[in-house]
């Protein structure tokens, strides 16, 4: 993308109604504007880092054998008075009525639809297991909508919900999802704590939050801080194995880490005390086990091997899609802007040309963004006539882990400069290295980048040489 071309209205000014850094940012960056109280529009570079959340969360789902569907946005009440919850969600749900008086409402989640589709389809425990899940906008009439996208009364979520035999085949199915979300944040660049939480309005006995360490974060933590040495890296996953997916969860779950609700002072100060952390986190994620809460009273039914009808066991999953936006923001970010992991940067690099209108650098820079761009990569060419320190300023802002830098005194020497957003450190190189740098970087983000084994071979940028 040129610069030029792009929609990119970035503020000079820090807007006076952002209380937190990732609003700030978001605001000043362009990303989204303000619609209603918690309602956004997603301008287009908030658009594209949602869009790389999203599909992170896709091939982590489909890679542990959950199915994508789409269920809508308006629901009929009537499933919500089988489940006994129409009456039960209060003000939160936001209620409408079409034009015949028939009571609809504007999903807060989907427990109830995915029950009826399930209902509706199957009725033999050979179907199972089943898990379903899809991403879609949600609404819940926040009595606080604050902090922009982090808790916006118009959500963007991914909800997922298994279906089961056995309570035993369902906790493979929380384990499983335990697993894949902790796979997705850390694509994401991101440590999120799977942490003991309440269950609140789902309702069920085994659920955990999955928390980022923020001082912005709503919700109070408490954790033994060796949970914070561990991570799941580049271990291979078998969902199916069911031990696997069960010693995972111990390996992320027994120290302590808790949230105030279910926190437990006496366990806590068992701890060493050097290890005791009480801080505040962002909730990001929820995965819940409740039984046969919502197939019982809605008769979710399937015929069991003796052939008797058993209600089925289930679980729903939850990822606040738009809070991670936020949430990854809160956690990378200087007092310039934002520092974007390479797994959700909504451009690869940037491209800045230190003097526009030379021929020499424009040149220069035209053949990087090609070179780039025929490589599946995505650039962002600051084309615009403006002084190199604006230049900088905007790319700082808004963030790309990488930049190139192209002007005429280093192109003398056949060189342009590529520098690290995190690090600020810069290295003079070929162009041609640089493309082959940045390639490097993404290939383990972008298997379709397809440069093994033999690097770049028989691509285009070969020109170059
Ligand atoms: P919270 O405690 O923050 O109100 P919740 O526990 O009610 O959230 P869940 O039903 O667990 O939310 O929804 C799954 C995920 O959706 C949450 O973990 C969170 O990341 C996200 N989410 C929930 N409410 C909002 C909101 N108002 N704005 C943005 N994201 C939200
Ligand atoms: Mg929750």
């Amino acid at each position: 993308m040129r610069l030029t071309r792009y929609f990119l209205p970035v503020l000079k000014e820090n807007p006076s109604e952002a209380q937190i850094v990732s609003h700030r940012l978001m605001l000043r960056a362009g990303m989204i504007k303000q619609q209603a109280a918690g309602i956004y529009s997603w301008l287009p570079m908030g658009f594209k880092v949602l869009r790389r959340i999203e599909q992170i969360v896709h091939e982590e789902q489909i890679r542990a054998g959950h199915i994508p569907m789409l269920m809508p946005t308006l629901q009929p009440a009537d499933l919500w008075r089988e489940s006994g919850r129409y009456d039960d969600y209060g003000q939160e749900m936001l209620r409408v009525r079409d034009r015949h008086q028939r009571d609809m409402l504007y999903g807060p989640t989907n427990e109830e639809m995915i029950t009826d589709i399930f209902r509706a389809h199957v009725g033999s425990y050979k179907d199972l297991p089943l898990t379903l899940y899809h991403v879609q906008w949600k609404f819940r009439d926040e009595i606080r909508p604050r902090f922009g996208v982090m808790r916006g009364r118009e959500f963007y979520m991914k909800d997922g919900y298994n279906f089961d035999l056995t309570k035993e085949d369902a906790l493979h199915a929380y384990n499983r999802h335990l697993v894949s979300y902790l796979r997705t944040y850390e694509r994401m660049g991101l440590q999120a704590i799977p942490m003991r939480a309440d269950s609140g309005p789902i309702g069920g006995d085994d659920t955990h939050e999955f928390l980022v360490l923020a001082e912005t974060g709503e919700s109070e933590v408490f954790y033994d801080s060796a949970v914070t040495d561990i991570s799941l890296g580049a271990r291979e996953i078998d969902y199916d194995d069911k031990a696997q997916c069960q010693a995972i969860l111990e390996e992320f779950t027994s120290l302590y880490a808790r949230t105030d609700e279910t926190h437990d002072q006496a366990v806590f100060d068992a701890i060493p005390e050097a290890r005791c952390r009480q801080a505040r986190g962002i909730e990001v994620g929820q995965i819940f086990y409740f039984g046969t809460k919502y197939s019982e009273p809605m008769g979710a039914t399937v015929q069991g091997p003796d052939g008797k009808p058993v209600p089925v066991h289930m679980g729903s999953h939850g990822i606040g899609v738009s809070r991670l936006v936020g949430a990854i923001i809160e956690a990378s970010h200087d007092e310039n802007g934002i520092i974007w992991p390479e797994g959700v940067t909504p451009f690869h690099c940037g491209i800045v040309n230190l003097k526009q209108g030379d021929a020499e650098a424009d040149a220069a820079c035209e053949k990087l963004y090609k070179a780039l761009t025929s490589l599946g990569l995505e650039p962002l060419y600051d084309d615009r006539d403006e002084r190199a320190g604006a230049k900088f300023a905007t790319m700082d802002l808004i963030g790309l882990p990488w930049r190139i830098t192209v002007g005429p005194r280093g192109l003398k020497n056949g060189v342009v400069e590529v520098t690290s957003r995190r690090t600020g450190d810069s290295v003079e190189m070929t162009p041609l290295d640089a493309v082959k740098k940045i390639a490097e970087i993404y290939a383990p983000h972008h298997p379709n980048l397809d440069l093994h084994p033999e690097p770049m071979a028989g691509r285009s940028f070969h020109t170059w040489l």
